[in-house]
């Protein structure tokens, strides 16, 4: 893993969120509960909650706009999956802006814009 200071937690909001996800969690002493398996069943579970929302409806992006309850149910879920995943990188000891960089820049390579600059995602 490519450590670069500069693209570090310390430096991003990400740092902010990740000592209140911390506080939270140690002030109500669930640390005990939070097994590397159980976050990534809870981010999963949350992300199935998201994605519940929109089960059996064909729902265009402004059709969600204007629906305030489902906008606001939207905005708890993808919440819930940020704190969760939060939840996962504290236990993981992990930067999660290196994280980021890092995967960006493996992106770039395996979809270079050369080749996927026509909107498709695979290659022709
Ligand atoms: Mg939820």
């Amino acid at each position: 893993m490519d450590k670069n200071i500069k693209n570090s937690d310390t430096n991003t909001p990400i740092s902010f969120f990740k000592d209140k996800v911390r506080r939270f969690v140690e002030d109500r002493n669930w640390k005990k509960y939070h097994t590397i398996k159980n976050l990534i069943q809870a981010i999963q579970i949350e992300a199935a909650e998201l994605s519940e929302l929109f089960l059996f409806k064909e729902l265009s992006v402004s059709e969600v706009l204007l629906n305030k309850e489902l906008l606001e149910n939207v905005s708890d879920e993808i919440a819930d999956v940020f704190i969760y995943l939060l939840s996962l990188v504290n236990e993981l000891d992990l930067d999660l802006t290196n994280s980021f960089f890092n995967k960006m820049k493996k992106n770039r390579q395996k979809y270079p814009t050369k080749e996927f600059n026509n909107g498709n995602y695979y290659k022709k």
